[in-house]
């Protein structure tokens, strides 16, 4: 790996050589990461404080969530990707070995280095196993665990405005089976983020989006929602829309710490209630742009899946939500319902996608079903006598989908691969 390509923002440097261990020894700060590199064999990118965020070692990647949970991918040489979550034991060994390589690096930094890397190298030595422990112990006692994320907003700043899901019965989704739905008051939220930000610190300043969630926070009641809003914004600078550059460059200058905006998941079956006025509302109040579980334009899949929603619900949402300026991610199940389903979740699934009002800004994720993730649904997949589709039959599904649609300008579309999500 070149270090030009970690270089771009990149605010301090050293490069040194530290035998036996490498040859050479690459260290990068930037505003939001500490680098380590030895030999372009092994990465290393650390959180300003200092946390293990990331590792590449001998071809594998790691990736660590502030719970401690670590998922690794990589890809054989038939080009086969692989991805899965490690033990707690392997993970361990990842911080152990990452904590080692940072010491022995410092240890070699010569006395004339940028004092900001010697810094740097400090704050990571402080990070040991067991400190990253406590410190997965503290996230633990600041939030119900964060099941799931856009893949776009994995570095949103997530305030659980609720916890849950209100509906919990769709059988492929199992993320807040663990806790009952509730929606947070004004106060209860204010303790909240009081906790988040002791938690986060000077960390903050890595996140500049604000995720609402857990599954459905905006299915709360307009009465209920605007002064949690409004919570919210006391906590946190959220850029106005509308600004013309001039003053929105003024606004940015006036606020170093700020966000683009709030994001959430909404559900089309309670979502579609809200009025053009009711989202407009939320709109000013720097809602940004809101996911929604599509999965299918199959209605008889969707009863199997036990999701309540109809193409219709889904289609008022939509426009209600393009009419008050709010963008849309909308995400499509591949493999849903099987081999039984194949055809009719293509057909119908590309019928729906092209009725929806696109615009810039909008997202099509494609999430394929994976069938160890996938709660109940597999068992009554069995007892249905459905079999799963292989992945090259899922990709096959997005490629018709892909082919048949045709999108404006600035939609994107992207890939949600939810064994990939840790926080
Ligand atoms: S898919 Fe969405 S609505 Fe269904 S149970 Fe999961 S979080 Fe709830």
């Amino acid at each position: 790996m070149e270090t030009q390509a970690l270089s771009p923002g990149l605010l301090h440097h050293a490069e040194f050589a530290a035998p036996p261990m490498a040859e050479r020894v690459w260290v990068g700060i930037k505003r939001h990461v500490i680098s380590l590199m030895l030999d372009e064999r092994e990465v290393y990118t650390f959180d300003p404080e200092g946390r293990l965020w990331m590792a590449f070692i001998d071809g594998v990647n790691y990736k660590r969530g502030l719970d401690g949970r670590m998922v690794c991918k990589w890809v054989t040489p038939d080009r086969t990707r692989h991805l899965r979550r490690l033990t707690a034991e392997e993970a361990d060994y990842v911080l152990r070995w990452s904590h080692q390589m940072a010491v022995q690096s410092a240890r070699a930094l010569p006395a004339k280095a940028d004092p900001a890397c010697r810094d740097a190298l400090d704050r990571v030595c402080a990070w040991d196993v067991r400190a990253h422990h406590l410190d997965a112990q503290q996230f633990r006692q600041v939030y119900k665990p964060v099941s799931i994320l856009p893949p776009d907003q994995y570095l949103a700043l997530v305030l659980q405005v609720s916890e849950g899901c209100h509906w919990n019965r769709c059988t492929f989704c199992d993320f807040y089976r663990d806790r009952r739905f509730t929606i947070k008051t004004p106060d209860q939220l204010r303790e909240h983020i009081a906790r988040v930000c002791d938690y986060f610190g000077d960390n903050l300043r890595i996140r500049n989006r604000l995720f609402l969630a857990d599954a459905n926070a905006l299915v709360a009641s307009q009465k209920m929602l605007i002064p949690l809003l409004e919570v919210v914004h006391e906590a946190f600078p959220i850029e106005p829309a509308g600004l013309a550059e001039e003053e929105l460059r003024r606004w940015r200058a006036d606020h170093p710490v700020r966000f683009t905006g709030l994001y959430s998941f909404i559900d089309a079956f309670t979502g579609y209630r809200k009025s053009v006025q009711e989202l407009r509302e939320l709109q000013q109040l720097g809602v940004r742009r809101v996911y929604i579980g599509v999965e299918t334009g199959c209605e008889h899949l969707l009863r199997f899946l036990q999701k309540p929603q109809t193409d219709d619900e889904v289609l008022r949402l939509t426009e209600a939500l393009k009419e008050a300026d709010i963008a849309i991610g909308v995400i499509v199940l591949l493999g849903a319902g099987g081999d039984r389903f194949a055809e009719a979740h293509v057909r119908d699934t590309i019928a729906l996608l092209h009725r929806l009002p696109w615009g810039p800004g909008d997202i099509l994720y494609f999430s394929e079903l994976v069938e160890p993730y996938a709660g109940e649904y597999t068992h009554h997949a069995r007892q249905a006598g459905i079999r799963p589709l292989p992945p090259e039959q899922m990709h096959e599904q997005r490629r018709r989908i892909d082919e048949a649609l045709k999108l404006p300008r600035g939609v994107q579309r992207a890939t949600y691969d939810i064994r990939e999500f840790v926080y």
